[in-house]
């Protein structure tokens, strides 16, 4: 050990400064070891030197709390080395065993003085030991091991030894308690990491799951869309009377069968669309186009406002010009025109067009659908975007629909780089907005 450089090179080492020192050296083995065996290892060699011990051993309880086994040990006869890993004391054997039943220091003054130690006279003489102390460790409240130093001659130790003995004893048990400690977070540790791993499994399953669905749903659908196709080809001839003339009952139920056709056929392309999406298969083909003229397009395939019922396209004079894939874009305005004509009974649907910068000086294009009709309430707000979502069961009923209009146009707006939102009063009506980047994304 070095000394401290402020010590006379010849004067003897104060002892309280040598403890002081050695006291430093546990603590900071304390701080910075890895593993609480090296603070152990380094506390009884520093304090054997102190204390003049021969050899000194550290016990803590084994996996059965009533036995205790050696962890550390400085400078244990090496003739003995084989029978250290392999020694085990009985809580309350001896003087180790004594020193963690109770809870006290335990010293031997002169082994083969005391006729009750009898059983350890052997030992002790050919370990070439005759006296020794036991200073129990203590954690969490428990003792839970000891310090044994052993001494060549009878001996007695002084105050200030046993001083210094508390002392280590102390930052011994801090260490055994920090080892518990690090013992019970390596143990969480691993746990999490076994469940995460368990549950990055499931999440692949799950992913393989829905991808499996989605595959099947994009091949139902499609297959379902040649018959259908035949079906309202064939409605068409009728209705056309290119197959013969048909009589005016004839003539209905063929434009119900193609109503019922198209509206069929209106499903499994949302869900085909809406799944391909999904499956990050909707290949996009930008062009440059005008924001109103898109609008314009949209509105030519809407349905019929009720009576009383007006669309007012406000819409700029000059061109709106950006650059995106007109398809999907008109896609998702008539969806939301068409839903502002279903909700609203009476009052206006004004469509309105603004473009912006943000901060991060990116240019937008916004489309706003704003309509006088039936309003969503706040908690449904979020939910009508999702697929099959309604605001109530019975809309279905009275207004018709899927409930994939939205799911679909979100996707499809998101997919363009932008988003729908909405804001709506119950009662008052709803203001739905599609904002898209004017240019695309670098990446596309
Ligand atoms: P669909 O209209 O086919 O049911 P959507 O996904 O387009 O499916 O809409 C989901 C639900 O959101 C509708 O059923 C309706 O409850 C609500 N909703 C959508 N647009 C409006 C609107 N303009 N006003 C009131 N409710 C609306």
């Amino acid at each position: 050990m070095e000394e401290s450089a402020s010590a006379p090179p010849f004067a003897p080492p104060d002892t309280a400064l040598r403890e002081l020192q050695a006291a430093r050296d546990i603590a900071q083995a304390f701080l910075t070891a890895d593993r609480p065996v090296e603070v152990y290892r380094i506390a009884l060699e520093r304090v054997a030197r102190l204390v003049g011990a021969a050899f000194g051993v550290v016990f803590l309880r084994a996996d059965d709390p009533e036995l205790l086994r050696p962890v550390a040990a400085y400078n244990w006869p090496s003739a003995y080395g084989g029978y250290l890993a392999e020694m085990r004391v009985r809580v309350g054997n001896g003087p180790t065993g004594q020193a963690v039943a109770e809870g006290r220091v335990v010293e031997v003054y002169d082994v083969f003085a005391d006729d009750a130690l009898a059983d350890w006279w052997e030992a002790a003489r050919e370990m070439g030991y005759a006296s020794s102390v036991a200073v129990p460790l203590r954690a969490a409240g428990e003792t839970v091991g000891a310090v044994t130093f052993y001494f060549r001659a009878p001996e007695q130790l002084g105050e200030s030894d046993r001083s210094l003995l508390r002392l280590v004893a102390d930052q011994l048990s801090a260490t055994a308690e920090k080892a518990h400690l690090i013992e019970d977070l390596r143990r969480a540790n691993d746990q999490l990491r076994e469940q995460n791993v368990e549950l990055e499994a499931r999440y692949r399953e799950a992913e393989e799951g829905r991808r499996i669905k989605s595959e099947f749903l994009a091949n139902v659908s499609h297959e379902l869309r040649t018959p259908l196709t035949a079906i309202l080809g064939y409605a068409y001839l009728l209705r056309e009377g290119l197959s013969g003339e048909l009589g005016p009952e004839q003539t209905a139920a063929v434009e119900k069968m193609a109503d019922a056709g198209a509206a069929l056929m209106g499903l499994i392309n949302d869900l085909l669309d809406l799944t391909h999406l999904k499956l990050g298969r909707t290949m996009l083909e930008p062009e440059a186009c005008d924001a109103a003229t898109l609008a314009r397009t949209a509105l030519e395939v809407v349905p019929h406002p009720q009576n009383g019922v007006e669309i007012v396209a406000e819409l700029p004079e000059g061109t709106a010009p950006l650059q995106t894939d007109p398809a999907p874009l008109v896609r998702i305005l008539r969806n939301l025109v068409s839903n502002a004509v279903k909700f609203t009974a009476r009052g206006t649907i004004t469509l309105r067009i603004r473009s912006e910068t943000d901060d991060e000086g990116r240019q937008w294009t916004a489309w706003s659908v704003e309509d006088t009709g039936i309003g969503i309430a706040a908690e449904d707000q979020e939910h009508i975007f999702a697929e099959f979502r309604q605001v109530d069961g019975s809309t279905t009923r009275r207004y018709g629909g899927t409930g994939l209009g939205l799911a679909l146009s979100r996707g499809l707006a998101r997919r363009l780089g932008g988003d729908v939102t909405v804001r709506s009063t119950m009662g008052e009506g709803s203001a739905f907005e599609l904002r898209i980047p004017s240019a695309p994304p670098a990446a596309e």
